[in-house]
């Protein structure tokens, strides 16, 4: 799956990246369905590894266009991981307390302690997307911000964050269908937010301002992964791909027991 790792210095032009390439795995979406249950019981046991361990700090970080599959990507990922050692923090319009703060005051006091996962469902980047695209800031502080994120984000992995970054990719046209279904099946009514087309008449704006905090911000200690969404399953795939061969490449160790365990009688 490092094929849609971004490494760092490279100029992100979004349409030379297909969000229905499917490459990595040939068994199309039964077989992509079955193959990510097993990845589910893989994450499992090498979440429970990193609570135990209490050594290491998971931030994942997703991002993507509305309708692009942020919070059913979180549900089936880690489905069936324990409750207790995965957070999911989402990140909204601020509030007037959080706008009367520092654009990172909010986002720092929910990352990760020792031995947790946390999910940012949208996050910092916010303040460098729908900010600058809707004008909510003035063009040079939003400038300033890129080098801000990349310097908050070296703080936190040298301090033993392990920091993942996800852009779910869904084209114009598959938008268009899933907010379509919004509309159209009664049990999905509720998601149907008029403001999401609004934000879908700035698509263009959007896709620049992707393309230049995923050139600007891709770095060694918080790559970014340009994820291909069109198709669910595929999306599914490729995060929980990315999330095992990081958390294995952790190498970690269960710790040994602090009581001489052979001492020990069970009457
Ligand atoms: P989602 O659309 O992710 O399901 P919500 O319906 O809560 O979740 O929408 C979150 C909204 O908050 C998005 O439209 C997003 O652009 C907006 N938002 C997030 N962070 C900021 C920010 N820093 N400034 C302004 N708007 C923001």
């Amino acid at each position: 799956m490092q094929r849609y790792k971004l490494s760092s210095g490279t100029q992100v032009k979004l349409s030379d990246h297909d969000p229905r390439d499917t490459a990595e795995f040939l068994g199309g979406k039964t077989a992509g369905k079955g193959r990510l249950k097993e990845m589910n019981r893989e994450l499992e046991s090498l979440q429970e590894l990193l609570y135990a361990e209490g050594k290491h700090k998971i931030l994942v970080v997703l991002q993507g266009m509305d309708t692009s599959g942020k919070d059913g990507a979180i549900r089936h990922v880690f489905e069936g991981v324990n409750p207790q050692g995965v957070k999911v923090a989402g990140f909204g319009v601020p509030s007037k307390e959080e706008l009367d703060h520092d654009y990172l005051w909010r986002i720092h006091r929910r990352v990760p302690k020792r031995g947790e996962i946390t999910i940012f469902n949208r996050s910092h980047y916010e303040d460098v997307l729908v900010v600058k695209v809707r004008g909510l800031a003035p063009p040079d502080r939003v400038e300033r911000r890129y080098a801000q994120i990349t310097e908050f984000e070296r703080m936190l992995a040298e301090e033993g964050t392990t920091i993942l970054k996800f852009f779910l990719y869904i084209s114009k046209e598959e938008q268009k269908q899933r907010l379509q279904e919004r509309l159209d099946r009664p049990e999905k009514n509720w998601k149907f937010n008029p403001g999401d087309l609004v934000e879908r008449g700035f698509w263009d704006d959007y896709i620049a301002a992707y393309e230049t905090a995923l050139t600007r911000t891709s770095t060694e200690h918080a790559p970014w992964y340009v994820v291909p969404a069109d198709r669910k399953w595929y999306r599914n795939l490729v995060l929980a791909s990315v999330l095992i061969e990081t958390l294995k490449g952790l190498e970690m160790q269960y710790p040994p027991s602090e009581t001489d365990l052979s001492k020990i009688v069970i009457e």
